[in-house]
């Protein structure tokens, strides 16, 4: 391999030109090779994109909203809290609930790769993942937030959490106002998978 040192500088750069070329043919070798069952692999994306996704998370937001005890103890042991609910599995193992507040917005990233709460919001979206979002949350929080359509106050504190393959993170979004007299399971509707990784807010079912 060729040392130049741009390449150390830019260690991006080392990504192949084409990801999604190199996958296919990987994942062409392993299924040949009878060491990846394409049935299996599609049955797992299945689970974590349509019948884990962010909706466990939303129902773990909701209630939240609506029942101060389990507020508490999702504060401070998420992971428990979550497996009382029954939402536990692969790359959740030890998850981290942030609140905001009116003085404070929190919100995620993988600036190493992408890991996420699986078992709580399913598979990261593509810009979650991208080499964008990972390097510029960190340096420039607000604006990025702001090209998500999220402006955050002056007197408002940004807190960046990067998540780790020890420790994710669940950002719980403030309870919009008008939403007093719905219950957990219509509050959950609001929960957007956005809001509770920090780029976004929840947002009422009938005009998201
Ligand atoms: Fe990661």
């Amino acid at each position: 391999m060729p040392h130049d040192n741009s390449e150390f500088e830019h260690p991006h750069n080392l990504l192949p030109s084409d990801p999604e070329l190199r996958v296919k043919a990987l994942e062409t070798i392993l299924v040949r090779k009878g060491l990846v069952d394409p049935a299996a692999r599609d049955a797992i994306i299945d689970t974590y994109e349509n019948r884990i996704g962010p909706q466990n998370g939303a129902r773990i937001v909701a209630k939240s909203w609506c029942d101060d005890d389990f507020r508490r103890e999702l504060l401070e042991d998420a992971t428990s809290a979550a497996n009382s609910l029954g939402y536990s599995g692969r790359q959740g193992g030890h998850v981290v609930a942030v609140e905001n507040t009116p003085d404070l917005h929190n919100v995620v990233v993988c600036t190493l790769c992408s890991c996420y709460p699986w078992p709580l919001l399913g598979v990261p979206p593509a810009w979650y993942k991208s080499d964008a979002y990972r390097s510029r949350m960190v340096r420039e929080p607000r604006q990025v937030l702001l090209e998500f359509g999220l402006e955050i106050e002056r007197g408002r504190k940004v807190r960046v959490w990067d998540s780790t393959a020890e420790i994710r993170y669940l950002v719980v979004p403030m309870r919009p106002a008008g939403t007093e007299n719905l219950g957990e399971n219509e509050l959950a509707k609001w929960v957007t998978r956005d809001s509770m990784v920090g780029t976004g807010l929840p947002a009422c079912p009938e005009t998201a």
